[in-house]
């Protein structure tokens, strides 16, 4: 008999849990795109979205997923011919190069594997070695969902800096954004990519891109920039339509709006930042126990190495059945694995990002547990006790 009756949880790193006042502040009629409240609802958004990437400086919002996302910053930041550098920890750090790449951008890679960050040595080196100062762009990933690696990205810019070379620093923030610190400013960042359905806590639709002057600057010219995606005209519109290139994307804004409230208002981005951060190391803490009596351990040894918003586990030949049970005995979808060098079946992930809590994440982590005595799965005694000794430390 199933005991998944009652509210399900979406553990998967995007779409992430939706709060029901963000589904509440969408559920409106259409409104007038041509004046009144919608208006002055979307000149609010402006002022939260810059104080989430902690920047003063430019942003601009499309109607895209994470790839749109992606689609805006390199076609505002590439010519045809241009050279970028790109960092690869995982599956999505490899798809950003390859987007780059397809627009004409010669890409050079160093691919850190799955399972470390970046070394900002290497960057260093590579950069030294690029004595014309020919790359223009950088291009990393803050929290790779797939690895689930997060990278330090204040000791590449100090790697940037260290050989002076004149590369844009661009980092994509999507599984991090709101969840993971992030100071563009403070760290040098010329380029940030979000979008709507992580940390952010909105249905997918939403794509965001923050430039720093510098990067208004320096890609004037580049010509894969199109009308649609021009985030000059975006970012500085003279009339509201401008501002998407078109109608709004109007109950997304809506449900936007609401969760920056949320976030930034109420509970503040540096509660949001510690929540995420004690509830990964729950996780964290939950996975090791149990890795000392079977084929269970978290994908990145190194804690610092982690992202605070979703978790890749290997468990060895058991992930489908575990994740198979969970759903169906208990109401909780783990993610899959995604993009690991060995086969799906050792891998699933941890979604703990956006409008989750300390009663969720134990509840997942009794449900995991629950599943592996369930499945006979070998596993260490005393997970639970870890992640509440975590949680009650604060
Ligand atoms: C989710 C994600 C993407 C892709 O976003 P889509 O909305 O699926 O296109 C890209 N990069 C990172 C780091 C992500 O977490």
């Amino acid at each position: 008999m199933s005991l998944a009756r009652g509210r399900p949880y979406l553990a998967i790193p995007g779409p992430s849990v939706m709060p029901d006042r963000v589904l509440n502040a969408m559920h409106r009629p259409a409104p007038d795109i041509y004046a009144g409240a919608l208006h002055e609802m979307t000149a609010s958004l402006f002022p939260d979205l810059r104080a989430i990437a902690r920047t003063g400086q430019h942003v601009a919002i499309y109607i895209a997923n994470g790839h749109g996302a992606w689609e805006a910053a390199n076609t505002n930041l590439f010519s045809r011919g241009d050279r970028a550098l790109s960092l690869v920890t995982g599956a999505f750090g490899a798809s950003w190069a390859n987007a780059v790449e397809r627009l004409g951008v010669r890409v050079d890679r160093i691919d850190f594997g799955r399972s470390a960050a970046v070394d900002p040595g290497r960057v260093e080196q590579a950069l030294a070695a690029d004595r014309g100062h020919e790359i223009k762009v950088v291009l990393l990933t803050q929290v790779d969902t797939a690895s689930t690696v997060r990278n330090d990205v204040v000791a590449i810019r100090a790697a940037m800096d260290a050989v002076r070379h004149p590369a844009l620093l661009a980092v994509d923030c999507i599984a991090s954004l709101a969840c993971d610190p992030f100071e563009m400013d403070l760290w040098g960042v010329d380029v940030m990519v979000g979008a709507s359905q992580k940390g952010l806590m909105t249905p997918p639709g939403l794509g965001f891109v923050w430039f720093s002057d510098r990067a208004l600057e320096r890609c004037k010219g580049s010509d894969l920039r199109t009308p649609y995606w021009d985030w000059t005209r975006r970012a500085f519109a003279d009339e509201y339509w401008e501002n998407f290139c078109g109608t709004a994307p109007t109950h997304h804004l809506y449900g936007l709006r609401e969760a920056l409230t949320m976030i930034v208002h109420e509970e503040g981005l540096e509660a949001a930042w510690h929540r995420h951060r004690t509830l990964a190391r729950a996780i964290w803490a939950a996975v090791e126990a149990w890795g000392q009596g079977g084929d269970i351990a978290l994908n990145i040894a190194d804690p610092l190495a982690r992202g605070h918003s979703v978790t890749s586990v290997r468990l060895g030949g058991a992930a489908t059945r575990l994740r198979a049970w969970c759903a169906e005995q208990a109401g909780v979808t783990l993610g899959i694995g995604l993009g690991m060098e060995d086969a799906s079946d050792d891998w699933l992930r941890i979604a703990h990002m956006g409008h989750v809590n300390a009663h969720m994440t134990l509840g997942v982590l009794s449900v995991i547990e629950s599943g592996l005595a369930a499945l006979g799965v070998p596993h260490g005694a005393g997970a639970l006790d870890a992640a509440v000794a975590v949680i009650a430390a604060g």
